[in-house]
């Protein structure tokens, strides 16, 4: 092979273990998302660019420089950066909201950001999320907040931190935005390049600048959140805490998380893993009470959070907990036997019982070999003999217990050692072997 072709940049494979995992964890989430009275919304991967500028804000470095932009004649049409956006176009347009109930969504599926890939960022990767659209309750922040960390312990992830802060209404945010770039204008010089250029564009950015330097001007100013937080807002934030208590949620408060998009407002939060250096959050969320009015709805209170579905891969050390069926190997071994062997590999799977074998493997000794590299359970050996006999030959490879069968016992033999609770398909083989 003197030529291969190449994965694009910033993109990765994930391939059977890793992708058995992913979507055990997809599964999961589902699971404890639908408990939690979510439900799946699926929308497109690809939307108006405007929305996106429209909802994330124009000078956030998303849409400045991380938008995959597709033209077509006079479309603008993006891959979408995150969900949430395309989620609220949703509920508009279909009138999810017409009831003026709770709208609760889940979903999991690929995202795209154009950005330079480095460990832990792809160009694509997936997303898992929720979004609840229609209440500002705190209670609903405290029960967002749980269900990301109730998702994680399912998944057999610990070892992660969540860091949460508020970052008020708007109103709160305009005016905290001007009294720090009042406060820190006389001192821009003294911050990286990175907080200098998003100085105008987002001056919170600089709080949670991860530079050594600028994190010390911004300690210096001990920010509290009784500066620049209305009573309202205040009390919401005292209100989710003390939910998160009551429910024994372990998070930090974290005064300079600020997250990058603009929509958000009031409750922020991350969580972040020790295990993933510079890029450490797993997830992030938080409320956004004005985005479904900027998108053109009534003023609809909001929050949500994401998960990034490969960040989790990287920190969780669960992924041996895959459940997965044990394996019945069928070996058979001459023509008729290869023959026979056929039917009975198709009644095994018919009565859910996981089963394969080898195509090519003409030798015993080759073929055990094989059983025991895919962690095969039992082995059925159907050779000449057992034919003419109308048996086969069932191996444990645990025990190493070996006796004949006969064939028409055979399904139901395997299905009397339970193994791991067979369920047959809903459409059966017709006459069993
Ligand atoms: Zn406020
Ligand atoms: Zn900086």
């Amino acid at each position: 092979m003197s030529f291969v072709f190449r994965a694009v940049r910033g993109t990765k494979d994930i391939l059977p273990d890793e992708a058995e995992y992913l979507r055990h964890i997809e599964v999961k989430a589902r699971e404890i998302s639908s408990l939690y009275g979510y439900r799946e919304v699926i929308t497109p991967v690809i939307e108006n660019r405007d929305l996106f500028v429209r909802s994330l804000g124009k000078d956030t470095e998303v849409i400045g420089k991380q938008m995959f932009i597709i033209e077509r004649g006079d479309d603008i049409i993006a891959l979408r950066p995150e969900a949430t956006a395309g989620v609220i176009r949703a509920y508009l347009e279909n009138n999810l909201n017409s009831r003026n109930l709770l709208a609760k969504f889940y979903y999991f599926g690929p995202m795209f950001r154009a950005e330079r890939p480095q460990k832990g960022r792809l160009r694509q990767f997936h997303h898992l999320g929720v979004e609840a659209v229609g209440s500002s309750s705190p209670l609903l922040d405290v029960e967002i907040i749980s269900l990301a960390e109730v998702i994680l312990k399912n998944i057999g992830i610990s070892g992660f931190k969540i860091k949460i802060n508020t970052l008020g209404c708007v109103e709160d945010k305009k005016a905290f935005a001007e009294k720090l770039r009042v406060i820190l204008g006389g001192k821009i010089s003294d911050f990286c390049q990175d907080c200098r250029e998003r100085f105008d564009r987002n001056v919170f950015r600089l709080l949670d600048c991860k530079n050594s330097s600028c994190k010390n001007i911004i300690l210096g100013l001990n920010i509290k959140r009784t500066d620049y937080l209305c009573g309202e807002c205040l009390e919401h934030f005292d209100t989710v805490l003390a939910g998160l208590k009551n429910i024994g949620v372990n998070y930090e408060e974290s005064a300079h998380l600020v997250r990058g998009l603009d929509y958000y407002t009031r409750t922020v939060f991350e969580i972040t893993h020790s295990e993933l250096g510079a890029q450490d959050a797993v997830g992030a969320g938080g409320r956004y009470d004005n985005l479904v009015e900027e998108l053109g709805g009534e003023p609809t209170a909001a929050i949500g959070f994401a998960f990034g579905v490969e960040r989790l891969l990287l920190v969780s050390s669960a992924k041996c907990q895959v459940p997965s069926k044990d394996l019945v190997f069928l070996i058979a071994l001459g023509k008729g036997a290869e023959a026979a062997s056929v039917k009975l590999l198709y009644s095994l799977r018919q009565n859910g019982i996981k089963a394969d074998t080898l195509y090519e493997e003409k030798s015993l000794k080759g073929a055990m070999r094989r059983a025991n590299d895919l962690g095969a359970k039992y082995v059925l050996i159907l050779g000449e003999n057992e034919l003419k006999k109308n048996v086969v030959v069932f191996k444990d490879m645990a025990s190493g217990e070996q006796r004949e069968i006969k064939t028409e016992e055979v399904i139901a033999e395997l299905m009397a050692l339970a193994i791991l609770k067979a369920k047959p398909l809903p459409y059966r083989l017709k006459g069993q072997i």
